[in-house]
């Protein structure tokens, strides 16, 4: 996921990309294609990329033992400042800075960590799931058991 930024003018230019998970490094959960979309705000002094991912991720549900597959979205906006006066470390993570001969940037890097920050920390079917009985294990999704609650 390599923009060649010196191939476009000043401006905001759209751009979109489909991968693999596994080729930007993501391994299980996921799985099939990750796609980007991207809006590129270019300056003479800065680059400010905003991306809007989508990856798919299976999972055994918490409560029901099902797998269920679940589209995973994440938002994020760095920026690359144009510097060749760059010293110090950079605390934040969402800026860079970028030396003047560069005419390019890599976001899979990124790209992978704020899918990794997609993933939902509770892992449920569906947000009600019921789950299964703790007396005779039915899924109560799809069947009432007889059992005492
Ligand atoms: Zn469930
Ligand atoms: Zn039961």
């Amino acid at each position: 996921m390599i923009i060649k930024f010196s191939n476009f003018a000043d401006g905001v230019h759209q751009l979109e990309f489909q991968e693999k998970t596994e080729k930007i490094g993501l391994k299980q959960p996921f799985f099939d294609d990750l796609f980007l979309a991207v809006d590129m705000d270019k300056s003479h002094s800065q680059i400010v990329i905003k991306g809007n991912l989508s990856v798919k991720a299976k999972y055994i549900c918490d409560r029901c033992d099902d797998e269920f597959v679940e589209e995973l979205k994440n938002n994020f906006q760095i920026t690359y400042f144009f510097t060749n006066q760059y010293t110090q470390k950079n605390e934040d993570v969402n800026l860079y800075y970028l030396s003047p001969e560069k005419d390019k940037i890599d976001l899979t890097n990124d790209v992978r960590d704020f899918a990794l920050l997609a993933e939902p920390m509770k892992k449920l079917c569906k947000p009600d799931c019921k789950g299964l009985c703790y007396k005779c294990g039915a899924n109560l999704n799809v069947e009432e058991c007889n059992c005492e609650k």
